[in-house]
C-alpha cells in the first residue's frame, strides 16, 4: 500500500470518523452555556464520567450564575469533591460565577477574550464552550487530540497550541466542532495512551 499524503490522510479520517461517530452528543451533561461552562472547568485533569456523576446535584441547587455564585466555596466544594482538584475548582466557579452575574448580565460571554478572562478558564476550556456552547469554530485540543495528531502524522507539535494551528490549517472549518468530538471518542474508544495495534485499527491500518 502506497504513503499517503497529508491531505489524502485528512480526507480518509474525516471519512472513516463520519461513518464510526455519525452523531457526536457532547459528553458532558449540560443545561446551557452556563453549566457547560462550570462542567467543562470541573473537567480538567478529571474524566467525563465522574463529573457526570456531581453535576446534576450541583445544576439542582445552583442552574444560573446568581445561584452560584450565592453557594459558599466549601458547599461547591463538598459536592464536587469526588471530581478531584476540588479546592481549586470551587474557587473558580464560584468567581467566574460572580463575575458573570455582574459583569456579563448573568450571560456566558460568546468570545474568546472575555471566556479567558475567567477564573479557571483557559484556550482549551474557552474553545469547548464556544464550540459547543455558541456553535462558533473551534478546536479544543485534549491530551486524545494531540496524541492523535502526533500518531496520524498531522502535526509534530510539541504542544496543544501547534498541535491546534496544524489541525486547523489542515481540516476544513466548517467540520471542526464536530470532529474535535469525533476524535475524542475515537480517541478513547480505539487509540490508548499505551498499546495499540495498527493492523486492527480501523484508521492507521488505512495510511500504508
Ligand atoms: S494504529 Fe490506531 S490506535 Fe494506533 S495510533 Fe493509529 S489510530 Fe491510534
Amino acid at each position: 500500500m502506497k504513503q499517503l499524503t497529508k491531505k489524502e490522510k485528512v480526507l480518509r479520517i474525516i471519512q472513516i470518523l463520519n461513518k464510526l461517530y455519525p452523531k457526536v452528543p457532547i459528553p458532558l451533561k449540560h443545561k446551557n452555556p452556563f453549566t457547560l461552562l462550570v462542567a467543562v472547568v470541573l473537567s480538567g485533569q478529571s474524566t467525563d464520567k465522574s463529573v457526570n456523576k456531581v453535576t446534576p446535584t450541583l445544576f439542582k441547587l445552583a442552574g444560573t450564575p446568581e445561584k452560584m455564585a450565592k453557594l459558599t466555596v466549601s458547599k461547591i466544594r463538598e459536592i464536587i469533591k469526588p471530581v478531584g482538584l476540588s479546592p481549586t475548582k470551587s474557587k473558580n466557579i464560584k468567581a467566574l460565577s460572580q463575575i458573570i452575574s455582574k459583569k456579563h448580565a448573568g450571560q456566558v460571554p460568546s468570545n474568546f477574550e472575555e471566556l479567558e478572562a475567567l477564573p479557571g478558564v483557559g484556550h482549551k476550556t474557552a474553545s469547548v464552550v464556544m464550540s459547543q456552547a455558541f456553535g462558533q469554530p473551534a478546536f479544543p485540543v485534549d491530551t486524545h487530540i494531540h496524541r492523535l495528531a502526533h500518531r496520524w502524522g498531522l502535526s509534530s507539535g510539541k504542544n496543544v497550541v501547534q498541535t491546534e494551528k496544524d489541525l486547523k490549517r489542515l481540516f476544513p472549518q466548517d467540520l471542526w466542532n464536530k470532529l474535535h468530538l469525533q476524535m475524542i471518542y475515537f480517541g478513547r474508544e480505539h487509540c490508548p495512551a499505551r498499546g495499540h495495534d495498527e493492523k486492527k485499527c480501523p484508521i492507521c491500518s488505512k495510511f500504508g
